[in-house]
């Protein structure tokens, strides 16, 4: 029998076929939500149900509550996976799915609610023994000498973030000691519009750090085991482009000291499912930045070198099954590489939405390609420029670059402009070949690159 009857996917494009794969091998039951534009979704066609729950803005559709609930209820579901992005950090959302009788699959409320607010999510860190930023231990006060003094103590540049940010908004680096109090005012200001709650607090901004981040896994029997790390560190705006798995050049020391902090803070916090936790990595040593409470595009990099079934265990662990794997199960081997997908121009980065002509999936030894696309499917400009994930990988880093340079040679999509000629030319980068890079170096290449052209 399986551990759910039928799960309600709140989601869309890769990641609601990628769940909808994941119930379908565990013999479960789908039913797929939609908006009017999605109705010619792969796993929409795939699902044993469909029901349309709205228009297509995403406020709509994949945000709108009252139409989730009420199509989990007519369909008789049993269960939510709400993805990643809309839905799925949401803690009145999980709060709703949960007082309406269905499973959420994800951790509980209040944890969301503690993680999704920086500041609280911090505090709990910190005191969970987790290494943060040091920065200004809450939430800055009115006082102006005393915002001073706080940040002379850290000492420059400092960055202000607000507590409710998300998606890489609501921050400001300073310099110097005479634009603090305005950048301050200002990004209280944004946060305020932006995030409905003006709380900012003050970090240190490190200049050049790498991005990396922990996969854990938390049952509801107070196991909790990590899988891991990636690198996400090529990123544009602050959006990954690329991530890999292992982290070039930490050890495997390193991996498991952080790996097991992680694990303890998990056990204390009480958490449960899937989750990450985001560091900023510099000089040797990992700097908590946030927790994502859901599962992450860039999962499939950790499944490879793992081969662990993310989607699975999420699924297991919300039916209250333990852990499949205890911390020694888990063994790390090869390297793996994901490069998003994205319909854009490759040069402008403007979203570029359109009908996809022709598509043939690149394949062979080590390729993976989690894509929604077929040929004449629309993509509509209403949602996510990213159309797939290409995951390429080998015994090792050179023979996974090796891989998706010829998969990505391989991959035929007309009809829109996409982003494969940057991961081409990534994947020829002298400074990314030799790996290791900071969270600044792609957007730097790239502007360098733009300077070339002209
Ligand atoms: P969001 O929730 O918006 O993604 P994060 O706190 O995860 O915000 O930060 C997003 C990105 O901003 C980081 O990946 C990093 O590039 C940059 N950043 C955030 N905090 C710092 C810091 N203290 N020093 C340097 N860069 C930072």
């Amino acid at each position: 029998m399986a551990v759910f009857e039928k799960v309600v996917i709140a989601n869309r494009g890769e990641i609601a076929l990628r769940i909808l794969r994941a119930c379908h091998a565990m013999g479960i039951k789908t039913v797929a939500l939609h908006s009017t534009v999605d109705r010619n979704l792969k796993h929409v066609g795939m699902a044993d149900e469909s029901v349309c729950i709205g228009p297509a803005p995403g406020t709509d559709s994949y945000l709108n509550v009252p139409a989730i609930i009420a199509a989990t209820e007519v369909t008789d579901a049993v269960a939510v996976h709400p993805g990643y992005g809309f839905l799925a950090e949401n803690a009145d959302f999980a709060e709703r799915v949960e007082e309406s009788g269905f499973v959420f699959i994800g951790p509980k409320p209040e944890t969301i609610r503690l993680m999704g607010d920086k500041v609280s999510a911090i505090k709990a860190m910190k005191a969970a023994g987790v290494p943060c930023v040091p920065g200004s231990d809450g939430p800055l006060g009115e006082d102006a000498a005393e915002c001073i003094r706080i940040a002379r103590d850290i000492g420059y540049p400092v960055i202000i973030k607000a507590a409710g940010g998300g998606g890489g908004r609501g921050m400001r680096v300073v310099h110097t000691e005479a634009h603090l109090m305005n950048a301050i005012a200002m990004t209280r200001q944004e946060a305020g519009t932006a995030f409905g709650d003006s709380t900012v607090y003050m970090e240190k901004y490190l200049e050049n750090p790498r991005h990396i981040e922990i996969q854990v896994m938390a049952d509801r029997h107070g196991n909790a085991i990590h899988l891991g790390e990636r690198d996400c560190s090529m990123q544009r705006r602050h959006q990954k482009v690329l991530e890999e798995a292992p982290a070039p050049g930490i050890s495997e020391d390193q991996r498991k000291r952080i790996g097991s902090v992680c694990v303890e803070a998990c056990k204390r916090i009480g958490y449960r499912g899937a989750g990450t936790f985001e560091f900023l990595y510099d000089d040797g040593r990992f700097y908590f930045i946030e927790m994502n409470t859901r599962i992450q595009v860039e999962h499939p990099v950790t499944e490879r070198i793992t081969g662990v079934d993310l989607i699975k265990e999420q699924i297991l662990m919300a039916a209250g099954e333990p852990l499949s794997y205890a911390q020694k199960d888990i063994r790390f081997q090869g390297h793996a590489i994901e490069c998003r997908i994205n319909a854009e121009d490759p040069e402008t980065f403007m979203p570029c939405p359109g009908s996809v002509d022709a598509f043939h999936a690149p394949g062979g030894p080590g390729v993976r390609v989690d894509t929604h696309i077929y040929d004449g499917y629309r993509i509509p400009p209403n949602y996510d420029s990213m159309i797939g994930k290409l995951i390429g990988y080998g015994e090792n880093r050179d023979v996974a670059i090796a891989r998706l340079r010829v998969a990505l040679d391989e991959m035929v999509l007309r009809g829109v402009k996409t982003n494969v000629p940057l991961h081409q030319w990534i994947l020829r980068d002298r400074g990314f070949l030799e790996s290791g890079q900071n969270i600044h170096y792609l957007e730097k290449r790239i502007e360098e690159r733009a300077g070339q052209s002209k």
